[in-house]
This record gives structure tokens, sequence and C-alpha cells, in this order.
């Protein structure tokens, strides 16, 4: 038996466990995967208790992503980039880090849901880890331009300074007339706060609108507000939290399951 475990706090929510069992299950391997509420502080503590106790390797989710990068001895390009870690493996005493959001993302934009970057005028709300995380396999796809915006406008100016495509605002600077915008991305966390963040309407009105956060059911705050002012195809991330689990599920097993069936699954829960 194979021990994994996803860490995070808090992590009572997380639907990492399904998505593992899920591949798994559909591959042919028994593996047990669990959840590990880490208290604040305690993260390189809890991973080490998990690899005495035999574990195998571990996902990494909020607040601890820019802990475990820290922490690993061998980190990915991916994750050199956006400087956070959601993949964790060992190999003897040497820890290294993957981040796989950004292609996950990528993989349920333009497999599973065929929408092209290239040559597109893309909106990124929010400059925080996820933000980060997805910002050079969007480059990678060769998109126009790509405009980031944040509350805290320094945030969005580093991330501004990794390429020349992209420019930072924040709300109140943003430009009243613009060229159309083709993609808004909210990365922002405000659907867990019940909020939108305080973006002009005319801004998503025609385009493609992702949440990267997701409800069990039904559509996030951010997805009706999209709807209201008339986005032409609205979608949250649960696409993507499936596709960045299973580049996880691929580095420590060596194969990438079938997807399609685990989104179904969550979607019918
Ligand atoms: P962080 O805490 O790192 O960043 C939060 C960002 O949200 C910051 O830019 C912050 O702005 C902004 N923000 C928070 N509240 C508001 C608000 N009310 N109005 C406007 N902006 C706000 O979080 P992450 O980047 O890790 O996560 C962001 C979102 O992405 C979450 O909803 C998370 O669930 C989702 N996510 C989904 C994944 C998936 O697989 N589907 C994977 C990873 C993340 P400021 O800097 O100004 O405070």
């Amino acid at each position: 038996m194979q021990y994994y475990a996803v860490l995070g706090n808090p992590i009572a929510h997380s639907l990492s466990p399904t998505i593992h069992q899920a591949f798994a299950k559909s591959v042919g391997i028994t593996l047990s995967y669990e959840k590990i509420e880490v208290p604040i502080g305690k993260f390189a503590e809890t991973i080490q208790k998990f690899r005495d106790a035999g574990g195998n390797g571990a996902n990494v989710t909020l607040p601890f992503k820019q802990e475990a990068f820290n922490l690993c001895n061998k980190v990915s390009p991916a994750a050199q980039i956006a400087k956070a870690v959601n993949t964790i493996g060992w190999e003897g005493e040497s820890l290294w880090g993957e981040n796989t959001d950004g292609e996950g993302l990528l993989n349920d934009l333009v497999r599973n849901k065929n929408i092209q970057l290239a040559q597109k005028r893309v909106l990124i709300l929010g400059a925080g880890g996820a933000a980060q995380g997805i910002l050079a396999p969007l480059l990678a796809e060769q998109p126009e331009s790509i405009m980031i915006v944040n509350r805290d406008i320094t945030k969005a100016e580093r991330l501004a300074e990794q390429d020349s495509r992209i420019i930072a605002f924040d709300y109140a600077s943003m430009p009243t007339q613009h060229e159309p915008i083709d993609i808004v991305i909210n990365a922002t966390s405000a659907s867990l706060q019940n909020t939108v963040p305080s973006l002009q309407p005319h801004w998503v009105e025609h385009t493609i609108a992702i949440d990267l956060a997701y409800l069990k059911q039904g559509d996030t705050i951010f997805m009706q507000w999209a709807k209201e002012q008339g986005a032409k195809e609205v979608f949250d991330g649960m696409g993507m939290l499936v596709e960045q689990a299973a580049i996880s599920f691929r580095k420590w097993h060596g194969m990438l399951p079938d997807t399609k069936h685990v989104i179904d699954l969550l979607r019918s829960r």
C-alpha cells in the first residue's frame, strides 16, 4: 500500500482524496490518501512525521505552498517561477517539489474546453499564489497581452516584471477605454468570501470568464456576476482542480489518468 496526503489549513473541504482515489481505481493502484490539517508554523515538522510514518508523497495547499517551496531540495522550473510548490515527493533524504496549478489550468482550458490563448487579450484578477502559478504556462501559449489587476498594485507590478506583455493595475487605475478583452481569469480568493472584485462590468462583457474557485454545486458568486454582465461563457475551477491533480498523480505514479470521468463524478455528487 502507498500512502499520500494533502496538507493544508483548513483542509476539511478538500476534494483531493476523492480525486486521487478515483484516479487510482481507474488505473488499478491501491493507495491511501488522507487530509492532514497542519497547525500554522508546523509544516516542516508535519511533513517529516508523514515521511517517517511511511508516506510516499503529498499535495500542499493554502497556506503552505511557499513554505513547501522553501523546504524542497530540488524544484521544477514551474515551481521555481511560481515560488510555490503543491506536489512533493522524496528520494532518500532529498525532497523534490513541483507546481502543477498552471499546467492544470492550461490542460483544462485548451484540452477540455477548447479555449485557445494565442493572440488573445487576457485579464487576470488577483496577484497571489494562484496568479503567480498560472502566469508562465499562460505566457507560453503566446497571448497578445496579459493585464493583471490587484488591490495591492505592488504585487501585480512584481508579476509584470517577468514579461513585457504583462501590464499591472489596481482596480482604481484601470483605464475606462480599452481594447476588448477575450478571457478573464478570477484568480482572487474573493469568491471564497462570497464577494466579487470591484471590477467595472464592461471588462467582462462578451468575454470567456473563468473563476479558479469552485463550489460543490452551482455557480460561484463571480460566475453569477459575470453572466449578469454579459460574459459569453463562464466556467469554474473544478476542471483545473482535477487536471492539476492528474499531473501530481503522473509525477508520483508515472501515468496520466483520465480526468473526464473524475470531473463528471465530482459534478454529480
Ligand atoms: P492568495 O491568498 O495567494 O491570493 C489571494 C488574492 O486574492 C490576492 O491577489 C488578493 O489581493 C486577492 N483578493 C482577496 N480578496 C479579494 C477581494 N475581496 N477583492 C479583490 N481581490 C481579493 O490565494 P491563491 O492565489 O492561492 O488562491 C486564489 C484563488 O484561486 C482561490 O479562490 C483558490 O481557491 C483558487 N485556486 C484554485 C485552484 C484550482 O485548482 N481550481 C488552485 C489554486 C487556487 P491582495 O493581494 O490585494 O490582498
